[in-house]
């Protein structure tokens, strides 16, 4: 080959990884951009308050979290499937069970229902410590490579029933379950440290309330917030609690 056809070639190729340089920002641009609009128009718009709940929304990012050919819906205004009839809960549920929990820098969380590892990552920006737990095998060890990956050194994922808890970690400075059973599971608010909160989606298939329970001087005091729709949560078996 002549020098010329090489220096062409040459000049070809650097061309062509500017260009995939310079797609792959811009992919990454638009998602930072499209993180904020959703952070504004769903989130702020609607009463999210917290600086450290947004700070949280704003950083983690969604489409890391959904399945490849979902990664341009990662920040639309509602859930998306992951996987085995799972979803990943809309940003503004997500965010409205985290500010309603008040954490704290020191606190130590259990979740029910690691899913994606989305909820888990937002708690593991704002608190010390992260305990979640999976019933479903294929998405926990999902979960787990993907916040691993993502460098989340303060999350411990579990496989198992989260409707008993996490009995070797209690108690906890506040619990957060994100599927529904049909009555509160007791080993949950035994695990809830005084003062602490709970909160928790409960009800049939299709009508569910979130409630938020505290623990004040040993008693649990309950409270309506929300009227939601979450998957059921279930045994090992796959049977509705
Ligand atoms: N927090 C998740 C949302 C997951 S959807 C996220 O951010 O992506 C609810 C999850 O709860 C599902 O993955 C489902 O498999 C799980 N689940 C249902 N019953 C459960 C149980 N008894 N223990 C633990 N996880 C359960």
């Amino acid at each position: 080959m002549k020098k010329s056809a090489w220096t062409s070639m040459y000049r070809l190729q650097v061309f062509l990884i500017l260009l995939s340089f310079s797609s792959c920002t811009c992919a990454q641009d638009s998602y930072k951009e499209e993180r904020a609009k959703m952070v504004e128009n769903q989130l702020i718009a609607r009463g999210i308050r917290s600086p450290e709940v947004v700070s949280a929304m704003r950083k983690v990012e969604r489409h890391r979290f959904v399945p490849e050919h979902l990664k341009n819906q990662a920040y639309r205004d509602g859930p998306l499937p992951i996987g085995y009839g799972q979803t990943i809960s809309q940003p503004y549920v997500v965010a409205y069970m985290t500010e309603i929990l008040e954490l704290k820098p020191a606190d130590k969380v259990l979740e029910v229902g690691t899913g994606s590892g989305y909820q888990a990552a937002i708690l593991a920006e704002i608190c010390d410590s992260v305990f979640s737990v999976e019933v479903i095998p294929e998405l926990g060890q999902q979960a787990i490579r993907r916040l691993e990956s993502l460098g989340y050194a303060n999350i411990l994922v579990k496989i198992g029933d989260g409707y008993r808890g996490w009995i070797e970690h209690a108690p906890f400075d506040a619990i957060i379950v994100t599927c529904a059973p049909g009555r509160i599971p007791e080993p949950l608010t035994q695990q809830l440290r005084e003062g602490g909160s709970l909160i928790i989606p409960v009800g049939e298939r299709y009508v569910q309330e979130l409630v938020l329970l505290k623990k004040k001087q040993g008693k649990i005091v309950k409270k309506s917030v929300l009227s939601v729709l979450f998957v059921p949560m279930v045994n090992e078996w796959g049977m509705p609690y």
